[in-house]
């Protein structure tokens, strides 16, 4: 079976076509600048193709896609009716799904109920579900929800101690998010580990340009660090993560911002970009390594806010079988792995410094002999395991 994976932005389309039979990607790439005067397509096989030109909305962009995988020369497939089945990315299901489910027109409406919570996110979702299914009428479609993984968590860890109402109207507490990727890493941990999901208990460390920490017991999450938006926990590239809540109101109050210019400012400007001016985390290791106190200085905050939830999420979950990283940082940056390990021998962590050393492709334990915790490294692939809750949902029916 080929399940087109889509992951549709407000101004962009991912897509991903994998042969489900060995888990091979057919093809995959992304179309940029939906709706600008011109737009860009890439498309990758074995080959790259790249295109300029205008897309004006998310139909045409996958029209396009659908146009290339069935191209003489360029294509992957005879007939779009061998996609089987598309696997819809949408990051907020709220509290209405805890599973991934066959979309619906009784789901798409609960879907827009939940608009209100991802205002940028949801829309456009959604607007790729519809075009999907005028583009590929005969496949089957399915929600896949970036919140869903987190729905498991207890009262204790959701609700926030703000006046009940705003949690009984507004359906206001943490959600949490890379739902698919703190499931997929702590499953492959498991396996690692040799042992039955339900049987360990993981602290899955997911930082790339956003970045999220879940302590997943069981197999289930039972807290993580972002909240009712993906603004909340650790420092990200451009996100603050946790600061004073009070700091929104200082802000409007004394700076003569309005409420909008600070949410901006929260959201875009802040985290490592506030710190150094600089979002990759790449250049800002390379001035770091050089010697430049700014970068040390927000290498240092950035790490200290991993490990502070690290430690956190040890005492949540009582004993801990493993600590994974993944994600764009965790997978590639040692440096960061060291930093967020070091003098944590009194828990049980002792990352092993030769192991840890590189960029890691490939699922690799990088603990030293005498460490308690396992610490792996597990590169996160959201589109396998997005296409593999799509086949889930359709064994279910
Ligand atoms: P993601 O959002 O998972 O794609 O991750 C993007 C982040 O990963 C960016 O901040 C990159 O700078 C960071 N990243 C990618 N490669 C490296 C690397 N070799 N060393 C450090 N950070 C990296």
């Amino acid at each position: 079976m080929k399940v087109l994976v889509l992951n549709a932005g407000s101004s962009s389309l991912k897509y991903q076509l994998i042969n489900m039979a060995d888990n091979h990607v057919l093809a995959e790439g992304l179309v940029e600048r939906i709706g600008q005067s011109v737009g860009k397509l890439k498309y990758k096989t074995t080959e790259k193709y790249e295109e300029e030109r205008p897309f004006p909305n998310h139909e045409t962009a996958l029209v396009r896609v659908s146009e290339l995988l069935q191209d003489e020369k360029m294509g992957v497939i005879k007939d779009a009716n061998e996609i089987e089945a598309c696997g819809h990315r949408t990051v907020h299901g709220g509290e209405e799904f805890n599973h991934s489910i066959l979309i619906d027109d009784a789901v798409l409406s609960t879907m827009k109920k939940c608009i209100p919570l991802a205002p940028l996110h949801n829309p456009a979702n959604i607007t790729g579900i519809e075009v999907a299914a005028s583009i590929f009428p005969k496949a089957k479609h399915v929600g896949v929800f970036d919140t869903a993984f987190h729905q498991s968590m207890p009262a204790k860890a959701y609700k926030y101690a703000i006046p009940a109402k705003f949690y009984e109207e507004d359906h206001i507490r943490r959600y949490g998010f890379h739902g698919t990727s703190h499931l997929f890493v702590s499953r492959e941990a498991a396996t690692m580990l040799g042992k039955e999901q339900k049987d360990v208990n993981v602290i899955t460390v997911h930082i790339g340009n956003g970045a999220s920490i879940a302590a997943v017991k069981g197999g289930k999450s039972i807290d993580t660090t972002m909240g009712m938006t993906p603004l909340a926990g650790l420092v990200m590239g451009t996100r603050c993560g946790d600061i004073d809540p009070a700091i929104p109101y200082f802000l409007c109050k004394n700076k003569d911002l309005t409420i909008d210019e600070v949410d901006q400012i929260l959201n875009k400007e802040s985290g490592m970009y506030g710190l150094t001016g600089n979002s990759d985390l790449r250049d800002i290791e390379d001035k770091f390594i050089a010697g430049d106190a700014v970068c040390t200085e927000a290498m240092e905050i950035y790490a200290y806010s991993i490990k502070k939830a690290v430690g956190s999420y040890f005492a949540a979950l009582g004993t801990v079988d493993a600590i994974v990283f993944t994600a764009g940082v965790g997978e590639n940056s040692d440096i960061v792995r060291k930093m967020v390990c070091s003098d944590m021998s009194g828990l049980g962590i002792e990352i092993d410094e030769s192991k840890n050393e590189g960029r890691k492709t490939n699922n690799i334990e990088v603990s030293s002999e005498s460490s308690r915790v396992k610490i792996f490294v597990i590169p996160t692939n959201e589109e396998l395991e997005i296409a593999n809750q799509t086949i889930e949902v359709l064994k279910n029916l």
